[in-house]
């Protein structure tokens, strides 16, 4: 399954009509979070796939589109937070937010608050892998796990509680987004147990089999 990963920088090199041959064939479009609605829906229909998403911090509250629209989802998409999807034999799941930096602000948590989270998504987990008989294929976040690609400030900091879950449901891939990366030597990919962490910033392509 080729899948397409996009994150927190709009590319004008997808963003146009004239769209590559080499992303003609893409199954599934996976958004890490940070990115418009009108972004998201564009890329749906431009590459003519399917959608998966978390958001991350700065995409709360509703956006308002050059058109005159008002988008509280980017229409056809599936929002992953919490959820578990199986998506043409690969499961999926998801996690959005970042880390709080800033008192009652949506979209943030704290590292208690995402425990729960992770807490509420592994039942879920437990119950579809065993009764599926299958392991999980992808996680999505957007924030890192603690230590691995986070960085020191709190907006950056990542989180402990993604840790135990990855070593528990070994995940194939674990996409995150969220740390933006401008030096060519930063690490993007850390393989973690037996989980390739990739920051997925601000575009990746990936052939997965499913
Ligand atoms: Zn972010």
């Amino acid at each position: 399954m080729q899948i397409m990963t996009v994150s927190d920088r709009i590319m004008d090199r997808l963003y146009n009509s004239q769209l590559d041959e080499r992303y003609r064939d893409i199954d599934l479009l996976i958004s890490c979070g940070d990115l418009p609605y009108y972004y998201l829906e564009f890329l749906l229909s431009a590459l003519n796939t399917s959608l998966v998403y978390v958001r991350g911090n700065h995409d709360g509250g509703p956006q308002y589109t050059a058109d005159g629209r008002t988008l509280n989802r980017p229409q056809g998409g599936a929002d992953l937070h919490g959820r578990v999807i199986n998506h043409n034999g690969l499961l999926i799941a998801g996690l959005e937010g970042s880390m709080r930096y800033k008192p009652s602000a949506p979209l943030m948590y704290s590292e208690g608050q995402m425990a729960v989270q992770v807490a509420a998504l592994t039942l879920k987990l437990l119950r579809i892998t065993s009764y599926q008989g299958r392991n999980l294929d992808i996680l999505v976040t957007h924030s890192p796990p603690f230590g691995i690609h986070d960085e020191p400030d709190l907006a950056h900091t990542g989180f402990k509680a993604f840790l135990p879950l990855i070593r528990f449901f070994k995940p194939r891939y674990h996409f995150h987004g969220h740390v933006h990366i401008y030096r060519n030597d930063t690490f993007r990919e850390t393989t973690y147990k037996q989980t390739k962490i990739i920051n997925v910033y601000p575009l990746g392509l990936f052939e997965i089999d499913s």
